[in-house]
């Protein structure tokens, strides 16, 4: 089972990532964390990407996907945090079928923006304050949300309605996986 999390930042896809993960039994591959982690170990990448992660932008697409590459599985994978362009999406679509896998489904938490904002400050990230939430909102509308219909078409996509109490999203995800 490989499942993509998609949705605005701050819509609650690390939370529900790991109800997934526990559900299934998957593998969490989050493009974020294996960013934050090169910045942490000060590597040259690290230092590259976190300038670009400092105003909201994303980092190229040939990064993330070597990154996602490197540690592809078979076990069954979450995706969460990538793909984020069509290019990654079909990069992606390319690595599935030349290693006889697929995405068997896409979890879009749908979430207002009013909501996002006053969860993206809550939560004090370094690269979350207000001009670097407003980009990132902007950076999500104009290159990751063309995903929705790209995964619409191939009948893949669950919109899951990502307000509420965290349980009860969670419980509406597991509905949803019930295919
Ligand atoms: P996240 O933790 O998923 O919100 O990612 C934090 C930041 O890392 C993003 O704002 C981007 O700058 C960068 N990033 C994470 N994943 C990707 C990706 N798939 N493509 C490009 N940039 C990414």
């Amino acid at each position: 089972m490989n499942i993509i999390i998609l949705g605005a930042p701050g819509a609650g896809k690390g939370t529900q990532s790991q109800f997934l993960i526990d559900l299934f039994k998957l593998k969490h591959l989050s493009t974020g964390d294996m960013l934050r982690a090169e910045i942490e170990a000060a590597t040259e990448l690290g230092m590259q990407a976190k300038s670009i992660m400092d105003t909201g932008e994303l980092v190229s697409d040939s990064i993330v996907i070597r990154m996602i590459k490197e540690r592809l599985t078979r076990e069954g994978i979450l995706f969460d945090g990538f793909p984020r362009t069509l290019n990654q999406a079909q990069e992606l679509d390319k690595l599935m079928i030349a290693n006889n896998m697929e995405i068997d489904k896409v979890i879009l938490l749908e979430v207002d923006n009013e909501e996002i904002i006053q969860r993206m400050l809550a939560r004090g990230r370094a690269d979350d304050n207000e001009t670097t939430i407003r980009n990132r909102l902007q950076v999500y509308n104009q290159q990751t949300a063309p995903l929705i219909d790209y995964y619409e078409k191939q009948n893949k996509l669950a919109r899951i309605d990502g307000m509420g109490e965290v349980d009860t999203i969670s419980k509406r995800i597991e509905q949803a996986m019930q295919f």
